[in-house]
């Protein structure tokens, strides 16, 4: 069995980046790991903005410059980079008519950052002594020809995946691949959507059937609290697949809930390692959670919030009302967070109230709108929700103080979500982190030593 380590851009943007995932990779040897890495950080960025390849000239440099601080012989690589420059120049030099063009050229372009963070990395790998091979992820994941957001194409891709890397698995070699890209059954190059790489590293270790998914990033794994609110927050060691889709939405550190659905299905564990400090365990994401049921597993925030309440007598014991009511903001394409009904009302949270001018207008139609800028979700998730009466009064009873609207426990009910006022957000949260860690410390200490 061997494991898939998953680099980000940050974990490969420089020379030093570079050469601690190579030590990271050697520590992990004896696992037979498959590696996939991103672009180096800001390259994507970079090559969905070219317009022409002399804007591209930083770009290239900055391949240039690592890869001859790196690689004792860099020859193999420069030739690589010239002939991308000069297939990028070539793309970007016959503008496309057609917006579906447009975008099979962008994917033909932007696949040169994972394309050529591979091969500096599998270079480098084998002058560490470690024999790596690159191998073009467009040999692998087989999709479908919905340009720059494909779809893989499971049965393909698994079978593809296997007969590409199998054999350089059971060899001892290390399969590199640029994560994000890759090719329709034709072979025309396609991405995943942005962020894809971390997809990628689950289709490979789902058809490899891996006995770990490592996504290394430069945090260490999901905090219990934003720490730039709780300096104290610490990091969650385990956490379920639920448990981390609940907090994806808090921020984007969190693996995005779509991108390991592979991983899932297959119930692999992933494991989020810090590659600013490899030594640490990170947070492992599996089909369970902690054993031993750490009631509340984090605290977690998001401030800018809008929230909307729409009142309507019409609603007492008529159907499709609701249905009128999401449609006004399926017609202005908003999306909507937390929902809470009652009988006659429906308060909803919404990130993006660029177009709420617009929504209240449709809104009146159906009943009296209540609109309330300035608000904060706090959102309290653990699978020991679930059956742990009185969660919900020490939550309150920690905030007495504060207004508290809007509360809703998931349907999955491992979460507990309120919006509060803004300005108190970060004395609520440290509050609830302080009640349901600190004080969880402590009595863990005092029950250690009774025994
Ligand atoms: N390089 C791609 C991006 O920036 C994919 C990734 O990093 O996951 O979106
Ligand atoms: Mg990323």
């Amino acid at each position: 069995m061997s494991i898939v380590m998953k680099f980000g851009g940050t974990s490969v943007a420089d020379a030093a980046a570079l050469e601690n995932v190579a030590s990271v990779v050697a520590t992990e040897r004896e696992a037979a790991p498959v590696v996939v890495v991103s672009a180096m950080s800001g390259v994507t960025d970079a090559l969905l903005a070219a317009t022409d390849i002399a804007s591209l000239q930083e770009v290239f440099e900055r391949h240039r410059s690592v890869s001859r601080a790196l690689l004792e012989d860099d020859e193999a690589f420069a030739e690589r980079l010239s002939s991308a420059e000069q297939e990028i120049a070539e793309l970007l030099g016959a503008p496309a008519e057609r917006p579906s063009e447009r975008k099979r050229v962008q994917d033909a372009v932007v696949s040169f950052g994972e394309v050529l963070s591979s091969a500096l990395l599998a270079e480098l790998l084998n002058q560490h002594g470690i024999v790596a091979r690159q191998v073009d992820a467009r040999r692998c994941i087989i999709t479908d020809e919905e340009h720059t957001n494909a779809a893989p194409l499971m049965t393909e891709t698994f079978a593809r995946s296997k007969s590409e890397l199998l054999p350089l698995v059971e060899s001892g070699v290390v399969p590199v691949l640029g994560g994000f890209i890759g090719a329709t059954a034709q072979g025309v190059t396609t991405t995943l959507g942005r962020g894809g790489s971390d997809y990628t590293a689950a289709l490979l270790g789902a058809a490899l059937d891996v006995s770990e998914i490592q996504i290394w990033t430069d945090v260490t794994g999901v905090l219990t609290a934003d720490p730039r609110v709780v300096p104290e927050a610490q990091t969650i060691e385990r956490l379920s697949y639920s448990e981390a889709a609940e907090l994806a939405y808090f921020g984007a550190k969190v693996l995005h809930p779509k991108t390991i659905q592979p991983a899932i299905e297959s119930s692999i564990p992933v494991r989020i390692c810090n590659s600013r400090a490899p030594q640490e365990a990170g947070t492992l994401v599996g089909p369970q959670s902690e054993t031993s049921p750490r009631t509340v597993k984090a605290i977690a925030h998001k401030s800018g919030v809008t929230t909307v309440q729409i009142t309507s007598l019409r609603m007492l014991g008529a159907y499709g009302f609701l249905r009128a009511l999401f449609e006004v903001f399926d017609k202005h394409r908003t999306v909507v967070d937390v929902v809470t009904t009652s009988e006659v009302s429906v308060s909803l949270s919404l990130d993006d109230a660029s177009a709420l001018p617009a929504i209240v207008e449709d809104l009146e139609r159906l009943g009296t709108v209540r609109v309330e800028p300035g608000r904060a979700i706090i959102c309290v998730v653990g699978e020991g929700l679930r059956g742990t009466p009185g969660i919900a009064a020490r939550v309150f009873s920690t905030i007495s103080d504060i207004n508290v609207t809007l509360i809703s426990q998931g349907a999955s009910s491992i979460n507990f979500t309120f919006a509060i006022e803004e300005e108190r957000v970060k004395e609520a949260v440290t509050r609830l982190h302080e009640e349901f860690f600190a004080t969880k410390r402590h009595k863990r200490h005092r029950t250690e030593g009774k025994v």
